[in-house]
Formats: C-alpha cells, sequence, structure tokens
C-alpha cells in the first residue's frame, strides 16, 4: 500500500522540465514541474484520496501511477506518471466525460451564497452575445453553476453523456474550440481529425474502451463515487501505440452510504447519477460507427 509521505523537496530547480510536456486543458499554472517520467500536480484532497484507492482496484491499469504527496516551494502536490512518455511526438485528446460538470453540493452551495462572475460572463458574450439574460448583462455577471449548465447544453455534454475539451496534434497544433461540438456528427468530425482517420489507432482505442468499461462496471470505487469533473486521456503516435486513461478526480467523491448509482440513469437532483457509463456507452457506440463505415 501506498504509504502518505511529504517529501520536503530544495527550492533549486530539482526538475528538468521536458520540452514535450503539455497540458491540453485545465487550470493553469497547477502543473508546475516535471521529474523524469512524473507530473506534479496541484494537490488536491479528493484526487489524492482517488488515485490512493485507485491503486488497489480494478480500474489501476486505466489510471495513471500514483507516486504520493511532494512539497514544493511550500506547496503541496500529487506525483503522478506523465502519461506522455514513451509516445514521440504524440496526438492528445482530452474528453471529459459524464451529463453534469458540477457536484451536487456545489448546486447547493451556489444556491446559498450566489456570486456573480465577471469572468464567466465575458467567456460566454464571447461564444454567444445572445446567451445572457438581460438581468445578466445589467449586472454584467453571471454565477458558476448558470455558466457550467450553459456550457453543459451547447456542448455535448448533457445530449452524449462526454465533451471534448481539447485536442493536440502530432504537430503541436492545438484546438480547444469545441464549446459548440455537440452533435454525434460533430463529435465524429473531431474524432476523425484527431486519428487522421487511421483505423489501427481507432481500433486500439475502441478497444481499450471496451475493456474500460468492463472493468468500470466490476469496480468497487467507481460503485461508490460521484464521478464529475473527470477525463479520459487519449494519446497515440505515428508508431501506431496508442492509449487511454482516466485522469482528473479534483471532483470525484464518495458517496453517501445510503446512495447507489449506475452510472447510466439520467440525473435526477438528489441521485447523484453522473451519466459516465451512458457517456462512455456513446462514445463506444461513435468509433463503433466510424470504424463501420
Ligand atoms: P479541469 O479544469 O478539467 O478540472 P484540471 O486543472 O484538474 O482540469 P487535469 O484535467 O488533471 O487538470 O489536466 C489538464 C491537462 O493536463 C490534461 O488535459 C492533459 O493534457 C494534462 N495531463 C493531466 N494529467 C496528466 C498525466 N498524468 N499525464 C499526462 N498529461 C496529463
Ligand atoms: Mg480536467
Ligand atoms: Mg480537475
Amino acid at each position: 500500500t501506498l504509504k502518505n509521505v511529504v517529501r520536503v523537496v530544495p527550492l533549486k530547480k530539482p526538475y528538468k522540465i521536458w520540452k514535450h510536456w503539455v497540458q491540453l486543458a485545465g487550470h493553469e499554472g497547477i502543473f508546475h514541474k516535471k521529474t523524469d517520467g512524473n507530473v506534479l500536480k496541484l494537490y488536491s484532497e479528493s484526487e489524492h484520496r482517488c488515485l490512493q484507492e485507485l491503486m488497489g482496484d480494478v480500474l489501476q491499469p486505466f489510471v495513471p501511477q500514483y507516486l504520493g504527496v511532494e512539497e514544493l516551494d511550500g506547496k503541496k502536490y500529487n506525483l503522478i506518471q506523465d502519461l506522455l512518455t514513451g509516445f514521440d511526438n504524440p496526438s492528445i485528446m482530452d474528453c471529459k466525460m459524464g451529463s453534469r460538470t458540477y457536484l451536487e453540493e456545489e448546486l447547493t452551495k451556489a444556491r446559498s451564497s450566489p456570486c456573480l462572475r465577471k469572468d464567466m460572463f465575458e467567456k460566454m458574450m464571447s461564444v454567444d452575445p445572445e446567451a445572457p439574460t438581460l438581468q445578466e448583462r445589467a449586472e454584467q455577471g453571471v454565477i458558476k453553476l448558470r455558466y457550467m449548465q450553459w456550457r453543459e447544453s451547447l456542448s455535448s455534454t448533457k445530449n452524449l453523456g462526454f465533451r471534448i475539451e481539447g485536442v493536440m496534434k502530432c504537430d503541436g497544433q492545438r484546438r480547444k474550440n469545441f464549446k459548440k461540438t455537440k452533435q454525434k456528427e460533430d463529435v465524429m468530425k473531431v474524432l476523425k481529425y484527431f486519428t487522421g482517420g487511421c483505423i489501427p489507432i481507432l481500433r486500439i482505442y475502441l478497444e481499450r474502451l471496451e475493456k474500460l468499461r468492463s472493468a468500470l462496471e466490476q469496480s468497487p470505487f467507481f460503485r461508490r463515487h460521484e464521478c464529475v469533473g473527470t477525463s479520459l486521456l487519449f494519446v497515440h503516435d505515428a508508431s501506431g501505440r496508442a492509449s487511454v486513461w482516466m485522469i482528473d478526480f479534483g471532483k470525484t467523491i464518495p458517496l453517501p452510504d445510503f446512495v447507489t448509482v449506475d452510472h447510466r440513469t439520467p440525473w435526477a437532483e438528489g441521485n447523484k447519477e453522473d451519466g459516465y457509463l451512458w457517456g462512455l456507452d456513446n462514445l463506444v457506440n461513435i468509433l463503433g460507427d466510424i470504424l463501420s463505415k
């Protein structure tokens, strides 16, 4: 079992920053440094707990290896396997899973203390100037929850149970403009662009996702967690190597003892369903459709 050891790392540049380290999505500045083959992600308690538990779960082959907690420059980090290691100029895709991107507890918090976000209002305006209501326009702000729900229905989160957050191709070209990628056909186009339509790569992805689905259906960890905001990280390169892993467990939290979920039933407030498996079913079907054409 993994020990929760806090190692203190000296301040003098202890790590070489590999030039091929790529952060496709997520918060800026939280992946500070990298040791050979590993990355440091700013510490989150739930991520720590999940990764630790996952090391002993049937899902272990589908998550990066967890190496424990490190301290650097007065801050705590989780030390995680760099999944890009061993790939040569990889193409990468981050796919955020589930039909909901906020926790039920965030909903409760947002209701009791709604806080107006100007940054989110501006992001909303830049995508669709028609989206904010008259009141939001007058206040020049939206509450976070409203912004997240708007993003869910604009993208494929609501109708397919996953959404593409970002893609980087082997030539380094990055695309993050998938906020309106919503319909099955739109997703198919992105998947073809990402894989270059390469059949063997698409096959490896499909097989890996089918194995992941079986593991999820058997996983004690998965059965007992509300999984929100996690992603599948797709990586392949020109050598034909390809794989997918589950990442980002900052919003994956244990379910209350009396609640059970199947990860497929539609969400209704209180049932804690996250739509993870429903989204994975859709993703598997879409890959299958591309391959059968
Ligand atoms: P969010 O805003 O979705 O909560 P986050 O800030 O929690 O994101 P992650 O989703 O964990 O961050 O990671 C962001 C990006 O960093 C991923 O899209 C991926 O490109 C890269 N990344 C994260 N973990 C790894 C890893 N173990 N190996 C390689 N790349 C990784
Ligand atoms: Mg993420
Ligand atoms: Mg996260």
